[in-house]
């Protein structure tokens, strides 16, 4: 779908509080949306510079008013990765004039991120204000000297100097997120003894200091934005009073933006997944927002531009930093700038292409729209010869693959065998925290609808069917089959698979097993436990559920969490292979489900044989040799999967009808919703 340009004429802004302009420093800026920092994997990678510009030039033709890039080290000390992804030197900052220049042609603005990373980083270089080692990094950092505190901060002050040389419009600098500037602030990591430790004003140096360097530098006309940790959500982190002491000083010290960020990386506290409420953590925002003057910036978990605006609308900040969802549609603010809430494709906060992906040393692109960070290759550009094309399944592969061969002019017809579209996005979108799926077939039905898409529900396509409107080429995204359970008993009344439980029409029992410990499994106890929750829509309910103090007075904003009394089933979740429960899930969003699922007193049995099922319930060999009955009402069977193939390609091929597996129907073996959507795009754009 092409992007509504920024530069026409629009009716009358459909969210008038988000699309109000903004004095910001030197700049007026046009709307209220900036699109906030984010890893994408290719920072320090010379040869990916015209990938990143085509990447950030896309979002500012879609309307963003402020983009700030992926995170930079100041040193090579304060690097993320091995990769190079620092400013060490003019030329390191004028290999990224390309993105500026990308940026500033479609008439946006692009702020360059200093992020020095402290002990967070991968590498083993790490330095910090003292020697003591992150939880979530193997590696023991090592102390700066004082003389090397103070180099640090020229090291600021040089690479945004640098990068406004390259052409950025300024910098922002990270001083939130648990890195090194969080780590000077907070007791709990600067046990230093001289004047960049000890009593907060000390601790509070280190940041004031690099702001006025980075302003002297920079001069007036220059943007500076400063991210504060508006909440830190560990222990030994900072209160709600010196946050609004660190925000107000460095204000003073010469920031123009305070962005505001959630919670360090080790906090065992979502900030950003589907667990945390939409807008969940705005309220921090508003908290830090009567310390200073300059505009405040709310954070995590806005993917929708009414959230957006009511945010606004509610004063608790006066602008909104949005990273995934733009991954997710580059023109997020034109669209709804238009009043075109329907055009756009949501961001479902699953990670798994996104930050997933940056956290296993894979570039950044997104589950919903897999062009992101990759414009060029997935450039659609109109078909050269008309076909007509059936797809065969309307689950989200053969939507993604219909709207795009439509959009490029082919004529497409999908064949949907149940009554609605989505496959197993509708089933998903029945998982607490999963309801954002929903977005997601929304989004694909109404491109298909734009794209004129002949859509057929409760049909089956028969090949002859196919031949005899004219079709010649088919996708085939029927899908998976739910892999079926071959012990005696098998066929129990207690029996369920997890689609007939999770479309509501099987029970389950007070007493549960569950057969297969992968993605489903966990979906199907997350349904089982937290359905009737209100943890994963209303920030109250989050907050008291993870033991969050909404008025973050004491240290980290923590408190002493509440759950419900007892779980709603007493589940045990079972698997063949040996090992911990729960690898298959995405790095940055299985350690929630794991904590989910033990708090609520799941039993857990690797390694086992299953035997038989009876009225007593599932017998199984387990890991040490022993025999053992589950007891369990329902026995839930989330064994894997098989291909559905609708329709046979030799079959196919002997009427003259070409055929493309996509999907599930291609590959079974985990259900992956990245890949399949993925598919269905590449043939869509293929053909
Ligand atoms: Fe959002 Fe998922 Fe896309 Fe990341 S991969 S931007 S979380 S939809």
């Amino acid at each position: 779908m092409p992007a509504t340009s920024f530069h026409t004429e629009l009716p009358m802004a459909s969210y008038p509080h988000l699309f109000a302009p903004i004095a910001a420093g030197p700049f007026t800026l046009p709307n209220r949306i900036i699109m906030g920092s984010m890893h994408t994997g290719l920072e320090g990678e010379r040869d990916a510079v015209a990938r990143i510009a085509a990447f950030y030039a896309a979002r500012a033709r879609g309307g963003t008013a402020l983009i700030v890039t992926g995170g930079y080290g100041p040193n090579r000390a304060g690097r993320m990765t091995p990769h190079p992804a620092y400013i060490g030197s003019r030329e390191d900052a004028m290999a990224l004039k390309p993105v500026a220049d990308a940026v500033h042609a479609e008439g946006g603005r692009i702020l360059l991120q200093l992020l020095h990373s402290g002990r967070y980083g991968y590498h083993d270089e790490i330095v910090a204000p003292s020697a003591v080692k992150s939880p979530i990094n193997k590696g023991v950092p090592r102390a700066l000297s004082a003389a090397e505190v103070v180099q640090t901060i020229e090291d600021y002050a040089a690479a945004a100097a640098y990068a406004r040389e390259a052409g950025f419009d300024g910098v922002e600098i990270m001083g939130s997120e648990g890195y090194l500037i969080s780590q000077f602030l907070a007791l709990r990591t600067n046990q230093r003894a001289d004047e960049w430790g000890g009593a907060f004003e000390n601790r509070l140096r280190f940041p004031v200091e690099v702001v006025k360097r980075v302003r002297a530098r920079l001069g007036r006309d220059a943007l500076l934005m400063y991210r504060v940790s508006a909440l830190e959500l560990v222990d030994g982190g900072l209160s709600l009073g010196e946050i609004r002491r660190v925000a107000a000083a460095v204000e003073a010290a010469g920031a123009d933006i305070l962005n505001t960020g959630i919670g360090w990386h080790e906090a065992q506290i979502p900030t950003i997944t589907q667990a945390v409420p939409r807008a969940g953590y705005a309220w921090a925002a508003g908290l830090v927002k009567p310390a200073v003057k300059i505009p405040v910036v709310a954070s995590n978990r806005i993917n929708a531009p009414e959230t957006a605006e009511a945010i606004i609308a509610s004063g608790e900040a006066d602008m909104v930093s949005l990273a995934r969802a733009l991954l997710a549609d580059e023109a997020f603010a034109a669209k709804a700038r238009n009043g075109d809430r329907a055009g756009i494709n949501i961001c479902i906060a699953c990670n798994q292409a996104c930050l997933d992906h940056y956290f296993t040393f894979k570039p950044a692109t997104c589950l919903v729209n897999p062009r992101a960070l990759r414009e060029v290759e997935f450039a659609a550009v109109p078909a050269k010869a008309k076909k007509r094309i059936a797809v065969i399944g309307g689950g989200l592969a053969g939507m993604a693959a219909a709207a795009t061969a439509a959009e490029r002019g082919h004529a497409v017809t999908l064949y949907e065998a149940a009554d609605a579209l989505g496959g197993q996005f509708n089933l998903a979108k029945r998982i607490p925290g999963k309801q954002e799926f929903a977005e997601s077939v929304a989004y694909f039905a109404e491109r298909m609808r734009r794209a004129g898409v002949t859509v057929k529900l409760g049909a089956r396509a028969e090949a002859s069917v196919l031949k005899a409107a004219g079709i010649e080429h088919a996708i085939v995204a029927s899908g998976i089959a739910p892999r079926a359970l071959t012990i005696p008993g098998a066929d129990h009344p207690k029996v369920v698979s997890y689609v007939d439980l999770l479309a509501g029409r099987k029970p389950a029992g007070p007493r549960v097993a569950i057969i297969g410990g992968g993605g489903v499994g966990f979906d199907v106890a997350l349904y089982l436990l937290e359905r009737a929750s209100k943890t994963h829509l209303d920030p109250a309910a989050f907050a008291a559920h993870w033991g969050i103090d909404p008025g973050n007075e004491g240290s980290g904003g923590l408190r002493k969490n509440e759950h419900a009394d007892a779980p709603p089933h007493r589940i045990t979740m079972l698997k063949r292979s040996p090992g911990p429960f729960g690898r298959t899930l995405g790095k940055t969003t299985g350690w929630v489900h794991r904590i989910a699922l033990q708090r609520a007193g799941v039993r857990f049995l690797d390694g086992v044989a299953y035997r038989s099922i009876d009225d007593r319930g599932l017998h199984i060999a387990r890991a040490d040799g022993g025999e053992e009955c589950i007891a369990a009402d329902t026995i839930v069977v989330c064994a894997g999967q098989e291909p559905l193939r609708a329709l046979d390609e030799g079959v196919l091929a002997g009427l003259g009808i070409g055929c493309t597996y996509v999907g599930g129907a291609k590959v079974a073996a985990e259900l992956d919703a990245k890949r399949a959507i993925e598919d269905g795009v590449r043939i869509g754009i293929a053909l």
